[in-house]
């Protein structure tokens, strides 16, 4: 499992974390939601150790993440990657398989079929020459996502990676996400609409600043629990599948 205590993380003096304290076990599929700014993407970020966090402990499966971090694949939010660099779709996905290599090796061939494998994958193969620069949202989320399936992880941080993509990309996403649950990875994505929760997760962590539900979304996607993370922005919103009262 994941296991998070005290979490504590602030910008410039301003809490973006207050004491988050989970245990999430291996093997789930976890969405992650919460409004703009509740500190999801800090969340994974501090999880990380991307950015720094003001106290609290994270271990994996009783490691810190200096041990652990081979296991773990990260696809940041859209606006947290370099698309001005210039590399092609498959050089870029082959560089997922470089924290697995000895240090002082190229890529060689089985790195160059693993690179290959994850891009059939998710569908890119045909891109495979393209600059990234000239990918659509899309295709862009689904190298990413290729990438980090050549790193071989057996948990994966996804940062809204269904934000500004199309349908079909959407779909070969998920279906993605539900191999590698079946799989037995640990999956945790960012999400911040909420209609495809139950459809998605098995597990949900509601964040705004605090923790304010961590469960199976059977009992924990409830409108009492979203309406304590959105407030009053969600008005009489009717959340779709969510459990508890409902209101027109
Ligand atoms: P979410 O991903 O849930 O939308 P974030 O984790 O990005 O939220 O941000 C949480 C809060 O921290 C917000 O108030 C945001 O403005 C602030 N924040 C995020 N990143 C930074 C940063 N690099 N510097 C200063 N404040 C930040
Ligand atoms: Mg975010």
């Amino acid at each position: 499992m994941i296991e998070i205590k005290g979490l504590n993380v602030d910008y410039f003096g301003n809490s973006a974390l207050e004491n988050v304290t989970l245990n999430i076990p291996f093997g789930h599929a976890v969405g992650i939601i919460g409004p703009n700014g509740a500190g999801k993407s800090t969340f994974i970020k501090a999880l990380l150790e991307v950015i720094k966090k003001r106290s609290g402990t994270v271990q994996f499966g009783g490691e810190e993440i200096s041990e652990y971090k081979r296991k773990i694949a990260y696809v940041p939010q859209k606006n947290d990657i370099d698309l001005t660099f210039p590399i092609i779709v498959k050089d870029t996905v082959l560089t997922g398989t470089y924290p697995n290599l000895k240090i002082f090796r190229r890529p060689g061939k089985k790195e160059r079929e693993q690179a290959e494998q994850c891009m059939a994958m998710v569908e890119i193969s045909d891109l495979a020459n393209k600059q990234i620069s000239n990918l659509s949202g899309g295709q862009l989320q689904r190298v990413i996502i290729a990438r980090a399936l050549a790193q071989q992880a057996d948990v994966f941080f996804l940062d809204e990676p269904f934000v500004g993509i199309d349908l079909v990309s959407e779909k070969i996403i998920v279906n993605l996400l539900r191999d590698l649950r079946e799989a037995g990875k640990t999956i945790l994505v960012v999400h911040h609409d909420l209609h495809e929760v139950e459809e998605y997760f098995d597990k949900i962590i509601i964040l705004n600043k605090k923790l304010i539900a961590f469960g199976d979304v059977s009992d924990t996607f409830t409108t009492e629990n979203i309406r304590s993370a959105y407030g009053s922005s969600l008005g009489n919103v009717i959340i779709r599948g969510a459990g508890g009262e409902q209101h027109d």
